[in-house]
């Protein structure tokens, strides 16, 4: 049954107005309890496939399924789905506290300050929860944006390049708070650039290159298969 899987990706292509295909039939599916990585070099496409994944841009053709539901544009199923694109929008002279307040009021769930705990034990901001955003390092903001994406706890959540900006210790203490939430059944989608962090980070992998997935499956199987595909776009 298509409504209890978290997402389907099927036959996407999106060709910018330059003619430059970003994305070639791409095609995937995520179960609950995994961490995706979405692997490639820079201009693979996994920004432009997480955009349509999102309905923020639309695909020329193919089709995206989140828990059963066709995603476009302003679908109701994106209230199950949280995110961090690039460059989150903060309010740069309020407080990251507040933005995360801002953020969820938007949302309009009631604002239960249980709901904020483990938010702020994500963004791990210590003293600087209370101070404007505009004073915040890109790890800090990007720490927020991670959080805010947390919040309410969605089914999916997606998260571009999760770990720019942040020191290898923060992006040691990422990892488990990734594996833990996909753990609770749910489901990560992450895109990175980096094989290292693939395997230490994620249950499985789909490898992007020029547009296209070029291998797919659990990590563990890919990594142990002498696959020079994934090797070789380590070295990229
Ligand atoms: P990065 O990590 O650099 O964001 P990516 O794997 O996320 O890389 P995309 O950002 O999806 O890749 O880009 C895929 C290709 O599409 C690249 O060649 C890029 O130059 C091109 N592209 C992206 N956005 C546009 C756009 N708005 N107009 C034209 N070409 C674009």
């Amino acid at each position: 049954d298509l409504a209890d899987v978290p997402l389907v990706v099927e036959d996407l292509v999106k060709t910018y107005k330059d003619g430059h295909r970003a994305v070639d039939d791409v095609s995937w599916r995520a179960e609950r309890g995994q961490v995706v990585g979405l692997l490639g070099p820079n201009g693979a496409g996994k920004t432009t496939t997480i955009r349509m994944m999102l309905g923020l841009i639309r695909p020329d053709s193919g089709h995206v399924y989140v828990l059963g539901e066709p995603v476009g544009p302003g679908s109701a199923v994106l209230g199950r789905v949280g995110a961090l694109v690039e460059g989150p929008g903060f309010l740069p002279h309020l407080s990251g506290r507040a933005n995360l307040h801002a953020y969820w009021e938007a949302t309009g769930r009631p604002d239960e300050e249980a709901a904020f705990e483990d938010a702020y034990a994500v963004a791990a901001l210590g003293g600087a929860l209370d101070r404007p955003v505009r004073t915040y390092s890109q790890g800090m903001r990007q720490r927020l944006g991670i959080a805010q994406a947390m919040l309410g706890k969605p089914e999916l959540l997606f998260l571009d390049e999760p770990t720019n900006g942040l020191d290898p210790p923060q992006i040691a203490a990422m990892r488990p708070i990734l594996q833990d939430y996909a753990a609770t059944g749910r489901t990560v989608v992450v895109s990175s650039h980096l094989l290292g962090e693939v395997e230490q980070t994620c249950s499985h992998v789909v490898v992007m290159h020029a547009g296209r997935v070029v291998a797919a499956g659990a990590v563990a199987d890919l990594l142990s298969s002498d696959d020079v595909t994934v090797l070789d776009l380590d070295a990229a």
